[in-house]
Order: C-alpha cells, then sequence, then structure tokens
C-alpha cells in the first residue's frame, strides 16, 4: 500500500498510528530481531521479550519524567478496568473517594467506586452537558479523602485540565486515557495514572499504569490477584502472559515520540494541529458550533454542532470523498468530533480545515 492509499483518519480510539511506526512493525513481523518468529510467537519470559518490556517502562518514564521510584506497568482490561482496580485497591466499605465529574468517563468510573465504598462528587460540570472542566474555587473535598479522581482529556465531550490543581498531601489518580503523552506533564501531581493505549500510545489491548509504589502500603490484598497492583509490580508487569505484540507497538510508538523531540514538540504541534481546527469553527458565525468553552478546550477532541443534522450528514459523506474518516459525534454530543491524537499529521488537519471553510461557504 502507497502512501497516498492511507486515509485522514479521526477515529477517537482505536485512532492513528503513526505510519513509521507501522512499517516498523511490518518489517520485523516474520523474523523480530533475528530470532526467526514473529514477536508474537515468542515466550513472554524470553530475554528479547524482556527487553521489549523493560524498555518500555524505561522510555514512558524518560519522555513522562517521571520520577524514578515510581513504576510503569502493562495491564489488561482497559481503562474501564482500572475504573475498578483503583477503588478495590484503595477505598475500603466505609471511606470516602473523591471524584471530579467532567464527561461520561469519569461518571463510570464513579460509578465503580460507588460499588466499592462512598463517592463524594468534588465538582461536575454535569449541569452544562459537561463543556468546561470545573475552576478551582469549585472544587470541594470531603473531610478525609482515600483519594481524589480526575479525567484529564474527555474524550466524548471535548474538554481538558490544562493545569492540573495542586491538591496538597491528597492521593490524586488521574484517568490519561485520551492525552497521555500529548503534552508534558507534572507527575509528581499524580500518585497513580492509569491510561488504555487506544489513542495516544498504539493499539487497544495494554492499559499502561503510572504509580508511586508507596501508595501499595495501603492497597487492599483481599481482592483478586489479578486486580492488585502489587502483584503486577512485584512481578515488573509479567505475572500472566501479558499481550506482547500491543507493548511492542507502544516500544515503537514511544521511540517515535522520542525522535520527534519527545513531549514539548508534541505539545507544540497538537497546539498547531487544534488551532487549525478552532479557528474554522471561531470564524464560522455560528455556523460551527463549538461544544468545549474556549478556556477548557481539548487538543485531542474538537467537538461541534452544525444548523440542523441534515447539514451534518452531509458534512460527513463530503469529508469521506476527502479521504477524511471518523469525524461523527459520539451519540451524547451529536454533531461532529475530530481526534487529532499525536500520530495525527498537520496535513489532515489543514485538509478539514480548509474544508470546513469551503463547506460553510457552499452551504452556510
Ligand atoms: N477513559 C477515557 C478518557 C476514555 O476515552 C476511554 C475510552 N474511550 C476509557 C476511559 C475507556 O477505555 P477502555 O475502552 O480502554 O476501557
Amino acid at each position: 500500500m502507497s502512501m497516498s492509499e492511507r486515509i485522514f483518519n479521526f477515529n477517537a480510539g482505536p485512532s492513528a498510528l503513526p505510519l513509521e511506526v507501522l512499517e516498523t512493525a511490518q518489517a520485523e513481523l516474520l523474523n523480530f530481531q533475528g530470532t526467526g518468529m514473529s514477536i508474537m510467537e515468542m515466550s513472554h519470559r524470553s530475554k528479547e521479550y524482556e527487553a521489549v518490556n523493560s524498555e518500555t517502562e524505561a522510555l514512558t518514564k524518560e519522555l513522562l519524567g517521571i520520577p524514578d521510584h515510581y513504576r510503569v506497568l502493562f495491564l489488561q482490561g482497559g481503562a474501564s478496568t482500572q475504573f475498578a482496580m483503583v477503588p478495590l485497591n484503595f477505598l475500603s466499605a466505609g471511606a470516602t473517594a473523591d471524584y471530579i465529574l467532567t464527561g461520561g468517563w469519569s461518571e463510570k468510573a464513579a460509578e465503580e467506586a460507588g460499588k466499592v465504598g462512598q463517592v463524594h462528587v468534588a465538582a461536575s460540570s454535569k449541569g452544562t452537558k459537561f463543556d468546561r472542566i470545573p475552576t478551582l474555587d469549585e472544587i470541594v473535598l470531603s473531610e478525609a479523602p482515600a483519594y481524589v479522581h480526575l479525567t484529564s482529556n474527555n474524550t466524548l465531550y471535548g474538554t481538558a485540565w490544562h493545569d492540573f490543581p495542586d491538591f496538597g498531601d491528597q492521593t490524586v489518580v488521574a484517568d490519561m486515557s485520551s492525552d497521555i503523552m500529548s503534552r508534558p506533564v507534572d507527575v509528581n501531581k499524580f500518585s497513580l495514572i492509569y491510561a488504555g493505549a487506544q489513542k495516544n500510545l498504539g493499539p487497544a489491548g495494554v492499559t499502561i499504569v503510572i504509580m508511586d509504589p508507596a501508595l501499595l502500603e495501603r492497597a487492599n490484598k483481599n481482592i483478586p490477584t489479578m486486580l492488585q497492583y502489587g502483584i503486577h509490580h512485584k512481578n515488573d508487569s509479567l505475572y500472566n502472559t501479558p499481550p506482547v505484540f500491543v507493548v511492542y507497538m507502544v516500544n515503537l510508538v514511544l521511540k517515535w515520540l522520542k525522535k520527534n523531540g519527545g513531549l514539548t514538540q508534541m505539545a507544540a504541534h497538537n497546539q498547531a494541529k487544534a488551532a487549525l481546527i478552532y479557528e474554522a469553527i471561531d470564524q464560522s458565525q455560528g455556523f460551527y458550533k463549538g461544544h468545549a468553552k474556549p478556556e477548557s478546550r481539548s487538543l485531542m477532541n474538537i467537538t461541534f454542532t452544525m444548523p440542523n443534522e441534515e447539514l451534518e450528514t452531509k458534512f460527513i459523506s463530503e469529508a469521506k470523498k476527502l479521504k477524511m474518516i471518523g469525524l461523527k459525534g459520539h451519540r451524547s454530543v451529536g454533531g461532529m468530533r475530530a481526534s487529532t491524537y499525536n500520530a495525527v499529521p498537520m496535513e489532515a488537519c489543514k485538509t478539514l480545515a480548509e474544508f470546513m471553510k469551503e463547506f460553510q461557504r457552499k452551504n452556510g
């Protein structure tokens, strides 16, 4: 397949992967590092795979500037399993965990915690259809929360935290599924970060957990083995058979990130990409209506609606003719959503922004 046959992929996840990464995987598919077999065919206890496992942890730490003593774990079950693992490990029956609700995924996370202990909603923007991130003075913590949970980027509604609050001594947990590695983050503010791989890191099938092991001192041991962070920590993510091919793909994506200047470069690139599309929205005098309040806009998921559904359907079908796919919005917001993750090239965003202006000229 030639480069020109690749489409402009605005999918929300699984989503675009860097072409270069796919090509490397293709070249190494049948014979990984001279072993005469694919990485999918070898033992997870082989020295070749163990090297991939530990290098992927090291690269994650290097790129995100993660403190040395933190661990990076590669788990399965998606971010949805983390919704349950976090409270199962760190919330006991009578205790309270604080959740900041900024979209459908944080609601789901809170729901799981509610099955284990008490949930206190520390702030919520549900009243305005999750169109913004709550301001600092809106956040009211409970008296002694087991932890505070937030979602850094809201994939469905297209909002993101631009500055993370400083919660002092509180244990802070973040779901960073849809913006991990899109920008530098001060990991010291968090005791645990989790993210499904299928947006910025690789294919679906692995969930990255970044954790301060000090947290394990208070972890509940009376839960199924596979759900204990401590077990995965002790076994270097090799307690059971890991998704070897997916971790390998994450490894390639991280090397691609590093080669392209790391997270500072990536943040600038993502900012420039998103600006093109937000500009088309802002210039449209209401033809395109952005869902997110400007100060809460996500750089990863850009959500907007149009004057009526007929136009939206036409927009999607004409965009497809220009090789742009994945633009239909999530049913909770409607309209359009352009996901502009790390691997989505500038050219895709330029093409979309130009198309938006042209479509408005013809239909506005
Ligand atoms: N959290 C966020 C912010 C997400 O965007 C998603 C998936 N789109 C999830 C959690 C759920 O992830 P998974 O499908 O890996 O369970």
